[in-house]
């Protein structure tokens, strides 16, 4: 028999979850379908837990779109609902002289993106902030925080659930179709496999929505981007951080550089580096140690030997390669595929975990066709 549901979002990570959330809280019936046994435990729980600005990203970009006004969004709600979080602001920092006119590149760009709270800090003035910084020059950026992003998303699946919704665990979608009239099955696997009929679908399964999308039949494999696999470690410091806001080296290709983040509990981990990989595998290569440290020391030359452990590893779910200009968020709608009630979201990295509330408003209004797709 072929169970019956108006909402489908495939997907328990934290876009999936704020995406159920606000289908739930517009009086849709929504059931989360997820393959693993919890919440957010892909690229949701591999991550920096950082609140971006919205400073880097190409101005009109739905990156910089998002990003700026999920910020509000999130830290409106995590103070609303009492979820542990931190504005402990950001450096960026140009650690060389050579550096300094990128910092002007960065501000004009975060201007442009309605980001005008970022203050220009001299060698002195950085110091003075942070004794243990190497810096020619350094950008505050106040509204940069962090969240705990756990808690983050156990409130999104509270509120789904408050409002009727269901999370499925142990329900990896396999494939499906769109049907003639309209809506679309969906095979499900796990120890119960089922077919189950949605109106409403919403492909948020971070690194494989490429991968489902193409096995859904019906939608035109033009619309669907090839997925790239982009692998970012982290090492953690031992001893106690020097710094008391995060640190961000100017960005390079594919990342944001090694930066220090600092969790909640004042623990500073450094990274995520950039390694371009074939398949999903997250194991931390010691190898990869000197280069953090030379990355490290360009703008902590105090870093001692032997202060870094290997820590974890996240994979940025990208739909541009290496060599190609960075790719915006892609949500792509009935638009772009021509099949009402489909939603695939593609190339969410970060700033997705910052973005997530405002990608959700955006595809309700896509569903509820508020918003054009
Ligand atoms: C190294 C790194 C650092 C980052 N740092 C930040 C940061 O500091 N700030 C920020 O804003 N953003 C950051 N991001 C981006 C952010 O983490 C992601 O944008 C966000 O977590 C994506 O969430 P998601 O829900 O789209 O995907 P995911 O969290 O990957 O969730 C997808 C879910 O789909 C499930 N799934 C997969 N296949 C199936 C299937 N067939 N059927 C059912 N379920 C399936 C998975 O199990 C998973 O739970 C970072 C990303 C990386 C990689």
């Amino acid at each position: 028999m072929t169970e019956q549901v108006e909402c489908v979002v495939v997907g328990a990570g934290v876009v999936g979850l704020a995406v159920a959330r606000a289908l739930a809280l517009s009086g849709r019936e929504v059931w989360v379908l997820e393959a693993a046994e919890g919440i957010g435990t892909g690229t949701s729980s591999r991550n920096s837990e950082v609140v971006h600005a919205g400073i880097y990203y190409p101005a009109g970009s739905l990156k910089a779109r998002f990003c700026v006004q999920g910020k509000h969004m999130l830290y409106g709600y995590c103070a609303e609902r009492g979820i542990p979080h931190s504005r402990l602001g950001k450096l960026i920092v140009a650690a060389e002289p050579g550096e300094v006119p990128v910092l002007d590149t960065i501000r004009a760009k975060a201007a442009r993106n309605g980001v005008d709270d970022l203050e220009w800090l001299d060698e002195p003035d950085a110091r003075r902030l942070e004794p243990a910084l190497r810096a020619s020059a350094a950008l505050l950026s106040p509204s940069t925080g962090i969240v705990d992003s756990h808690a983050l998303m156990l409130g999104f699946q509270g509120d789904t659930e408050n409002a009727g919704g269901a999370v499925v665990f142990h329900a990896p979608v396999l494939s499906g179709a769109a049907l003639p009239g309209g809506g679309f099955s969906l095979q499900i696997g796990g120890a119960e496999p089922m077919e189950l009929a949605c109106e409403v679908l919403v492909n948020a399964v971070g690194l494989h929505a490429p991968d489902i999308a193409r096995s859904i039949a019906g939608i035109p494999p033009e619309t669907i981007p090839r997925a790239y696999f982009c692998k970012g470690s982290y090492y953690a410091l031992a001893a106690r951080a020097p710094f008391r806001r995060l640190i961000y080296p100017v960005p390079e290709a594919a990342g944001l550089g090694v930066h220090l983040t600092l969790d909640l509990g004042g623990q500073a981990r450094f990274g995520p580096d950039v390694q371009w990989v074939e398949r999903e595998e997250y194991d931390v290569d010691i190898r990869r140690a000197d280069g953090f440290y030379a990355a490290i020391r360009r703008y902590w030359p105090g870093l001692p030997d032997g202060a870094l452990t290997p820590g974890y590893a996240g994979i940025r779910p990208k739909i541009s390669g290496p060599d190609d200009p960075a790719a915006d968020f892609v949500i792509s709608g009935p638009a772009q595929h021509g099949l009402g009630g489909l939603v695939s979201l593609f190339g969410i990295e970060s700033p997705g975990l910052t973005s997530a509330m405002a990608i959700a408003g955006h595809v309700e209004g896509v569903v509820n066709q508020r918003n054009a797709p």
